[in-house]
């Protein structure tokens, strides 16, 4: 196994990965920004380097600091965890041909699934079905994009082949409305990801968001862990996340589980990996594919007992998957809620000094987070500062366990969301199950009330 492994992030999950090695024995090192500098988790690696200022371009998202940072420490691979520059595969490639290894896909899987257009081309071919839309990126002609939008039906959505993190998209309802929204979607997408293809398609109206964890060794091994329902969003943004998802019937689901696993044998996928999908009427269309470990992965790992996190490090060490589909089960119930330093109703971020901090506990309670009384929140990065997740035998112990949690729960000092996932976690139509992905959207806008009921 490898010795000593590099994390190139921070906050909640460079502590998850640094947990992960610490369990297998390996060493970390932890690179980290003047602003993370205090950060407990960097003071538990073994090694940190300071790679920069606070700014994430000059730290995080510097590619030459953190290469410099592993040949000064001597470690043998790079853990990206998610965002920054995990789905870089100009990061992926210049690690590998610096000698080290990539704790994460080939830099072609990264490339092929990082743009949009080619990913869902890729599905298609795959035999994974997608949402019905333009045939690749749009072309300049307006005539042939009017001619395209007929075609699909409105409502339609257009989408920038490099976005990511809910932006660049834009739904059309009318003709009229049609080349101006095009126009300014490309605008965008040039400025925002450096790439101004769009796409179209058709918008669906009521859609849940289901997702498939897979995991794929170098052998041509691949293996899906059940699904997560991540439809309770706010600007395209998880909030919550479960799994397994409510009320859909196993056999669609295994359906999809295979034809994603298939997938990834095809394409020659390595390491850790999402399927995301639309669900609506019964059906599933894939939206895009994540190549990179997943702020929900825990609610799969309390449901299949599996770590994700140590099984990407064995693939990229080269080891086969230890188990076979047949081997994976699905036990009992998973919730997570993401703790984010903001006001709960206006969602403005809330940097600042946390001044007292109890963490919920018990049974089936699980608190992954990097906070701490006294632990400054940077007002550089996401403003996400850790994540709730209650596992239960069924749903209704998994809400319940997680009411407790969260009426436990205090964080002082800053503003969190936690009032927002009380409100949620009692909500009649979340414990039914199945909202779909404009529930919580709707919910903000009918209850101005909500955040003086708070007060
Ligand atoms: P990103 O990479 O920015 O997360 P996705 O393609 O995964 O973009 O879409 C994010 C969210 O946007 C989805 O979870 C869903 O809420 C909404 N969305 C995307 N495509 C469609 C569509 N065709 N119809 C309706 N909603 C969509």
């Amino acid at each position: 196994m490898f010795e000593k492994i590099l994390i190139a992030n921070r906050g909640e999950i460079a502590l998850r990965i640094q947990r992960a090695c610490r369990e297998m024995g390996i060493k970390t090192v932890v690179v980290h920004s003047e602003a993370d500098r205090e950060a407990k988790y960097v003071k538990l690696a073994d090694e940190s380097v300071c790679i920069g200022p606070a700014a994430s371009n000059l730290s995080y998202l510097s590619m030459p600091a953190i290469i410099s940072a592993a040949e000064v420490t001597d470690a043998q691979a790079i853990h990206p965890g998610y965002g920054f520059l995990s789905e870089n595969a100009d990061f992926a490639e210049r690690v590998e041909q610096s000698g080290f290894v990539f704790i994460g896909p080939r830099a072609e899987s990264i490339r092929l699934m990082g743009d949009k257009v080619s990913a869902k081309h890729a599905m298609i071919e795959a035999g994974v079905p997608c949402v019905p839309g333009s045939e690749g990126a749009l072309p300049d002609d307006p005539k042939a994009i009017v001619q395209t939008a007929r075609k699909v039906g409105y409502p339609v959505i257009i989408k920038a082949a490099g976005g990511g993190g809910g932006r660049g998209m834009r739904v059309v309802h009318t003709e009229a409305a049609l080349i101006n929204a095009v126009a300014m979607t490309k605008t965008e997408a040039g400025a925002a990801f450096g790439n101004p293809e769009v796409y179209m398609e058709k918008f669906l109206e009521n859609p849940r968001h289901v997702e498939i964890q897979i995991l794929a060794d170098q052998h041509g091994n691949a293996v899906w862990l059940g699904e997560r329902d991540c439809s309770m969003q706010r600007r395209h943004q998880k909030v919550i996340e479960e799994a397994p998802a409510p009320g859909i019937p196993r056999k669609i689901i295994e359906k999809i589980g295979d034809r994603c696993a298939a997938a990834c044998r095809k394409i020659g996928y390595r390491g850790a990996g999402t399927f995301e999908f639309l669900y609506e009427n019964g059906e599933f269309y894939f939206i895009e594919m994540n190549t990179r470990v997943q702020v929900e992965h825990p609610v799969t790992e309390m449901i299949t007992g599996v770590d994700i996190v140590q099984e990407q490090i064995r693939i990229a060490f080269n080891e086969k998957l230890r188990f076979k589909q047949s081997d994976i089960t699905l036990k009992g119930h998973a919730i997570e809620c993401r703790i984010n330093a903001e006001d709960p109703f206006k969602f403005t971020p809330s940097p600042g000094r946390i001044t007292s901090w109890h963490a919920p506990g018990g049974p089936g309670i699980r608190v992954d987070s990097h906070a701490y009384a006294g632990y400054f929140v940077p007002p550089y990065y996401d403003s996400m500062i850790g994540k709730v997740i209650s596992y239960g035998e069924t749903r209704e112990q998994a809400i319940r366990r997680m009411q407790i949690a969260l009426s436990e729960m205090v964080v002082e000092g800053i503003q969190t969301n936690i009032a927002l996932h009380r409100e949620l976690m009692i909500d009649a139509r979340f414990i039914e199950g199945g909202t779909n992905i404009h529930y919580l959207e709707h919910k903000l806008a009918d209850m101005p009330d909500l955040a003086k009921k708070h007060q």
